[in-house]
């Protein structure tokens, strides 16, 4: 296997019997901590996710988890369980990775291979949901019955909480609002659709929709800002920094995005009728121009809709809390949620 350094932070020492290992297993970075029950982690380690081979991904991954149990300075039988949130399709029960684009998984058995090389139980779910379980456990959703959290950044999906569990379906994918079509005529999506909210609001989209302006002869600032920086490749952020500069294309482009944001809002909330909707991601950042055009088209799709409404407020509608360990945080949640179901934590 090929040698890897370890971005190592030890955080507080943890001094209980009952511990997890939380994995955020991503297509770039493989992040991982140990976790106690009041979901504070210590022992942060983040490795490149080696994807050469589905043997060395795991083998990193296995890495990753040692590691963090070192750098948390705790005696291994302390670890109960490791949890594992996973870019794709997973079936929890057989522990398997049916689909991830991401890691360029199919059907891998990661379940049985961790559980051998660690003699320890592992759970895996799906990254968005791990997400979702960490808000509802640990997070901003803390004590919500019925929460939906929206996932934003360069995909977006949705995952409900219904009286306080996980709400799956039969794939473990309920709550795909990105792949759902906004704009029939719209542009391709990476699923092979055409127009779903994914290709009209995420993070790459508000790029494309910004440099096919650009290539049709509009004006905006945005030309100036990738001189100014000398980048090649139009992204989000430099959208974000043209609509703070009042840029007009800029502006045009988040306000619709915010729109077809707000709408899968309201859709979800049509839905799944939670008490609190809770927008994570690497998008969902305060103050962030997106999140503003996104609360602009709640309040247009309020007025809209009197049922709308009438269920939900703009203070139901809350930015994630648990920023950066998020996914480490989640994927303690769900070891812990498997842990005490089978009592051994
Ligand atoms: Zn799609």
């Amino acid at each position: 296997m090929r040698m890897q350094r370890a971005e190592q932070t030890t955080g507080a020492h943890i001094e209980e019997d009952n511990l997890v290992v939380g994995v955020d297993v991503g297509g770039t970075k493989i992040a991982a901590g140990v976790v106690n029950a009041q979901g504070q982690v210590s022992g942060r380690i983040k490795l490149p996710t080696d994807t050469s081979s589905v043997e060395h991904t795991l083998q990193a991954i296995a890495l990753s988890i040692r590691s963090a149990i070192q750098a948390a300075h705790v005696p291994s039988q302390r670890i109960k369980a490791v949890g594992l949130g996973i870019p794709g399709i997973v079936d929890p029960a057989q522990g398997v990775c049916q689909l991830s684009v991401n890691l360029g998984w199919q059907h891998v058995a990661v379940k049985a291979w961790l559980e051998r090389e660690l003699q320890l139980p592992c759970f895996i779910e799906n990254d968005v949901s791990v997400a979702a379980l960490g808000e509802g456990l640990y997070g901003v959703g803390k004590g919500q019955e019925n929460a939906v959290y929206l996932s934003l950044g360069t995909g977006i999906a949705a995952r409900a909480i219904i009286h306080g569990r996980l709400y799956r379906g039969a794939h473990g994918m309920a709550g795909e609002i990105g792949h759902t079509v906004f704009a029939p005529s719209g542009p391709l999506c990476r699923c092979g659709a055409r127009g779903c909210l994914e290709a009209l609001a995420a993070g790459p989209a508000l790029a494309r929709n910004a440099e096919d302006k650009l290539q049709r002869g509009e004006s905006s600032l945005l030309e100036g800002i990738m001189q100014e920086q000398a980048v090649a490749d139009l992204r989000a952020e430099h959208v974000f920094e043209a609509a703070a500069r009042d840029d007009a294309l800029a502006g045009q482009i988040l306000r619709e995005a915010g729109q077809h944001l707000a709408y899968s809002i309201y859709l979800l909330a049509m839905i799944f009728d939670p008490q609190m909707v809770v927008i994570g991601g690497g998008l969902a950042v305060e103050g962030s121009p997106l999140i503003g055009a996104t609360r602009t088209g709640l309040t247009h799709w309020m007025k809209q809709a009197p049922v709308f409404r009438e269920m939900l407020s703009q203070d139901a509608v809350r930015l994630a809390s648990l920023q950066g360990d998020a996914g480490i945080v989640g994927a303690a949640a769900l070891a812990i949620a498997e842990a005490r179901t089978r009592s051994f934590l």
